[in-house]
């Protein structure tokens, strides 16, 4: 099937963007790496009177590191952050979830801001995003907001962005030096969309644990911060039946969607499965330091 029509416009600039999503009230879309939109057109899912090909505007793909923090631009592409030094050094959990979105030609068009605004309850970034918290700089012809991954997701495909605003930056905390991270997930094929999908990030010494953080994709309608399971791992350390405990908590956590690719029992079972996997993988990788360094 074909799209249905549409205008088209490429513009220069972030505002003359927006002058334009404004214009249209509501029925353009904004084209990034078109990875998602694209197929949504075709079988005529979507049928915006307008795209918006976000292509031509300058300075929105970067990588930047100051004072703590990783700034990336809504356009940069999800293989230029695989690739990224930066990101490789201080934010190796975003590094590693890269690697499992989908196959290298998606990876190779598909941008950070698209897969965030895109709001795919499976896909990686928005559980990054979560686990990291991170947040993102959103504008508008209202100005600028900046937004909780919390604040960004409100379900299944939805975001509280406006028709009228656009994702122009994601602002990501460095992870402690020496963090334990892993990100785990089970797909029926290599570069399928994660039925379940776990991010663990664990900061600790000798036993102990002065922090963790585990998110689910896949699991419900937006990512799921699972701070019960964490909080049991931070009371108990990191022992063998902790990281059982804390797996099992998390399958009570959560409230899994059944559909064509799995029951929600399953999901549930691929949630305890993955903590577990995630976690002691996290725990391996775990530098001895890393818990006096975070207090
Ligand atoms: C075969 C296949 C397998 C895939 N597997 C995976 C996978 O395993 N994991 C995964 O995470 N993804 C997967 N993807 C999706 C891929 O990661 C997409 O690149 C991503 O979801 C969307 O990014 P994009 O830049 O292509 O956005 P587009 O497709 O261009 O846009 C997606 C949506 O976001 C909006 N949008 C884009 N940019 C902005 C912005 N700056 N501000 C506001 N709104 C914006 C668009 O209007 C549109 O609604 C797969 C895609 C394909 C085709």
């Amino acid at each position: 099937m074909k799209p249905a029509r549409f205008d088209y416009h490429a513009p220069a600039s972030v505002d003359e963007a927006i002058t334009l999503l404004a214009r249209y009230g509501g029925e353009a879309k904004l084209l990034a790496g078109g990875q998602s939109l694209v197929p949504l057109l075709n079988f005529r899912l979507s049928r915006p009177a307008a795209l918006v090909d976000l292509n031509r505007v300058a300075g929105l793909s970067y990588i930047h590191e100051a004072a703590g923090h990783v700034r990336i631009g809504a356009m940069t592409r999800q293989r230029a952050i695989e690739f990224s030094p930066v990101v490789r050094r201080r934010l190796p959990l975003l590094a590693e979830a890269t690697t499992l979105v989908g196959h290298l030609p998606i990876r190779s068009r598909g941008t950070i801001g698209g897969s965030l605004a895109h709001a795919d309850p499976a896909a990686e970034y928005p559980t990054a995003l979560t686990a990291l918290g991170g947040q993102v700089v959103v504008r508008g012809p209202r100005g600028e907001r900046t937004l909780e991954a919390g604040e960004l997701f409100q379900g299944y495909l939805t975001t509280t962005l406006a028709a009228d605003e656009m994702l122009v930056e994601v602002r990501l905390p460095a992870m402690p030096d020496g963090a334990g991270f892993a990100f785990e997930e089970f797909s029926r094929r290599h570069g399928d969309f994660a039925i379940v999908g776990i991010a663990a990030i664990v900061v600790g010494h000798g036993g102990r644990c002065a922090s963790a953080r585990l998110v689910t994709a896949g699991a419900g309608p937006i990512p799921v911060h699972l701070r019960a399971a964490e909080e049991i791992l931070e009371r108990e350390g990191l022992s063998e039946a902790a990281v059982e405990a804390t797996a099992h908590r998390a399958a009570e956590l959560v409230d899994p969607p059944s559909d064509i690719h799995a029951s929600a029992d399953y999901r549930r079972n691929l949630t305890r499965v993955l903590t577990g996997r995630a976690l002691r993988r996290a725990i391996q990788t775990l530098s001895p330091a890393s818990g006096e360094r975070a207090g």
